[in-house]
């Protein structure tokens, strides 16, 4: 990418090819020379937002195959939405112009099992802040539940759907973004054996 995706469906075209990079081992490293470095220290110009699960195996800038000033990134455990999430995503749009948020769950995800552990009363934690994250994707469960859902991989395809409609319906500066066409909003899941991410759910136009 000699220069920055500037419109949602480029964004995510630079995000879908630097994955293949990634699940074919071919992988460029661009932008992390230290030209480059020097050069971003004055201005960053991220061209996607990723708002994704903390998980280790799950690093933003390797498995897109991207470099310093690509992506902004925002992950927690679960990749759970709170006041500073919803933020963080809003100074990323209106501040440094992203045209694309990927929310982006994963396979096994440690936050949903435990979830899922709870609302069978097997959950052991200690930690009142794990509890407080487990209650956040618990309604999410639970409406699985009620559906005849309790498959992991279905749990987590719901969730990242929950989340980005969280995401639009508490920020009016994300969802006018959308409206606008100046943002498009994907969620996706990352097969952690595969290293490949799979989009479930896509918000604005990318095509
Ligand atoms: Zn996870």
């Amino acid at each position: 990418m000699s220069s920055r995706p500037q419109n949602p469906r480029d964004a995510w075209q630079a995000m879908v090819d630097g994955n293949k990079r990634f699940v074919s081992g071919h992988l460029a490293h661009p932008r992390q020379d230290i030209d480059h470095r020097e050069m971003l220290a004055e201005k960053q110009r991220p061209f996607a937002a990723l708002f994704g699960c903390a998980d280790s195996r799950l690093s933003a800038e390797i498995i897109f195959d991207v470099g310093l000033g690509d992506l902004f990134v925002v992950r927690n455990a679960g990749q759970v939405i709170a006041e500073t999430i919803l933020g963080s995503l809003e100074y990323a749009v209106e501040v440094l112009g992203v045209p694309v948020i990927l929310v982006l769950g994963h396979d096994e995800c440690g936050a949903i099992r435990a979830t899922i552990d709870s609302t069978q009363g097997n959950l052991n934690s200690q930690g009142e802040f794990i509890h407080n994250l487990v209650e956040r994707i618990r309604p999410t469960v639970e409406a699985a539940n009620k559906a005849g859902k309790h498959d992991i991989d279905d749990i987590t395809e719901l969730h990242i759907q929950d989340t980005i409609n969280e995401l639009l319906t508490r920020s009016t500066l994300i969802a006018a973004a959308v409206k606008a066409g100046k943002l498009a909003v994907v969620g996706a899941n990352y097969k952690l054996t595969l290293g490949e991410v799979r989009p479930i759910v896509t918000v604005g136009d990318i095509n």
